[in-house]
């Protein structure tokens, strides 16, 4: 079986989060399996040229866009254990300084970038003779794939067999358009409906996805529950309910490679479940990275991600005076959000012994605090799956979570389960239910036996990659079977 997979961000090629970093690690996993894949991204400023020598892959791609043509050159580079990466340019679209947007909000023409993105890599894959069996297709960016697949090129040879996956990673997306772009991706009105791309009147690209896939899966059980009900579906849960006997949840796995304090790199010192003292050394270096000198006693809760309302960014607000009064000390990356980033401001501003923060993004930095902080915080309003909890538990680092999406299906609270607890859950999404929470594990963290027997439960728990690519293969399977050819 050959497969494609088709994302807007690919590790080590691109990142803003998870997106990328499981359509870089899931091909790994899948050539290890032996499943021969592929993969391709548009080619950012950002891609690193020195360390991934570029070559051309076949001619340039000529695309229509509405009345206009484009044109693209598809550029190819070693991905490793005999894969390769293709990377679209077109330098009007892709050499701008962010991958999406500014702070400010998202670039006015990302209908049009990505629906280039997505007909140069039709095009390409009819050009070149390349034959795939399964585009595996990622968030809105590549959510014209199976739509293309099933419309403008489905009497062409190079697709009549080609099965389609589409993996939601974020309903919270969905590339939403004014109808005046429809004619740019190249779809014809007739699929301007409810049952089409039609969403109260706009484009929803997302929704090419959802409805021409062969097959839909997500990042965890729980979400794929979710996303079928009005609080979690973001107004597509109908859509989804509908598509529910294709819909699978496959939790992502980690890259243990990359994320493992016995060998990371990264960090000040290496460190294992069987001996926890480098964590000392990287608690120390974390307190000094962050302004803070000696060594001091009070957890350190640690918080990295996109400065979004999903994140939970607006609780941490509000339980922050409370968390002020209490033996912590709390240090904070990421980037998003004005206002997030202004209402984390304040916190510093009026707590500096306790709230230290970094608006960057630094995977250095992330890495450090995965390492050194003695407690994760993640209260999520929603979490299709989560890696930093997941790479919480592998570093030491107790996760304190929401009780939903793929936090849900990942930690187990200490204190409902204390046999298999591994971190600290809030049900709803309270700030009051956020503090209580928090009490709770402070109380843990002053028991040391109890609080080094929750550290170690979750240090053993294995999310590498291999269970969930096979379950990939299984849902490439059935979409090939769906298209009627035998996998
Ligand atoms: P999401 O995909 O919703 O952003 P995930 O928890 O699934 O959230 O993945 C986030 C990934 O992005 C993790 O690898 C995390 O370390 C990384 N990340 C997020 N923000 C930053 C940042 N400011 N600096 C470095 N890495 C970051």
């Amino acid at each position: 079986m050959k497969v494609l997979i088709a994302s807007s961000e690919i590790v080590p090629f691109a990142k803003t989060g998870g997106l990328a970093d499981v359509t870089g690690s899931l091909p790994k996993a899948l050539r290890k399996i032996g499943v021969e894949t592929d993969v391709i991204l548009p080619l950012y400023r950002k891609v690193d040229r020195e360390r991934f020598p570029l070559t051309q892959s076949g001619p340039p791609v000529r695309v229509l866009l509405g009345h206009r043509e484009e044109t693209g050159v598809v550029m190819e580079t070693e991905a490793g254990d005999g894969g390769r990466a293709y990377l679209v340019r077109n330098d009007r679209y892709f050499d701008r300084e962010f991958y999406y947007g500014t702070k400010d909000g998202d670039y006015v023409d990302n209908c049009e970038r990505f629906a280039f993105f997505c007909r140069s890599i039709m095009e390409w894959i009819g050009l070149s003779g390349r034959r795939y069996d399964i585009i595996h297709c990622n968030d809105w960016q590549t959510a014209l794939l199976p739509a293309y697949v099933r419309t403008i090129y489905s009497r062409e040879a190079a697709f009549r067999s080609t099965g389609t996956v589409f993996t939601v990673h974020n309903l919270g997306y969905q590339g939403l358009f004014w109808n005046h772009d429809l004619p740019i991706t190249g779809l014809g009105w007739e699929l301007f409906t409810p049952k089409g791309v039609e969403f109260y009147g706009k484009l929803n690209v997302l929704k090419a996805g959802l409805v021409f896939s062969d097959i839909l899966t997500t990042v965890s059980d729980t979400y794929s529950r979710e996303i079928q009900t009005a609080e979690y579906g973001h107004g597509l849960e109908g859509v989804l309910y509908e598509r529910r006997a294709d819909l699978y949840g496959i939790l992502n796995g980690v890259d243990y490679e990359d994320w493992n304090p016995e060998t990371d790199s990264l960090i000040a010192a290496r460190y294992s479940r069987e001996d926890l003292s480098g964590k000392k050394a990287c608690r120390d270096d974390l307190l000094a990275e962050f302004g803070w000198s000696g060594s001091l006693d009070e957890p350190i809760i640690g918080v990295v991600g996109r400065l979004t309302a999903q994140k939970g960014f607006d609780l941490i607000e509000q339980i922050g005076d409370w968390l002020a009064t209490q033996p912590v000390r709390v240090v904070i990356l990421g980037t998003g959000e004005r206002k997030y980033e202004a209402a984390m401001n304040e916190l510093g501003r009026l707590h500096p012994d306790r709230f230290s923060l970094r608006f960057a993004f630094d995977n250095r930095l992330a890495h450090k605090i995965e390492a050194g902080a003695d407690i994760y915080l993640m209260p999520s309003r929603y979490e299709p799956c989560g890696l930093n909890q997941i790479y919480s538990l592998r570093y030491g680092t107790v996760p304190v979570v929401r009780n939903t999406g793929g936090l849900a299906d990942t930690v187990a609270d200490a204190d409902d389960d204390p046999a298999r607890g591994t971190g600290f859950m809030f049900n709803g999404y309270d700030p009051s239910e956020l503090m209580n929470a928090l009490a709770r594990t402070l109380t843990a963290y002053a028991d040391r036996p109890r609080w080094e027997a929750i550290v170690k439960r979750g240090m053993a728990k294995d999310f590498s990659w291999e269970a969930s690519a096979r379950r990939y293969v299984s849902a490439y399977e059935k979409a090939l079977a769906k298209k009627g050819v035998p996998s």
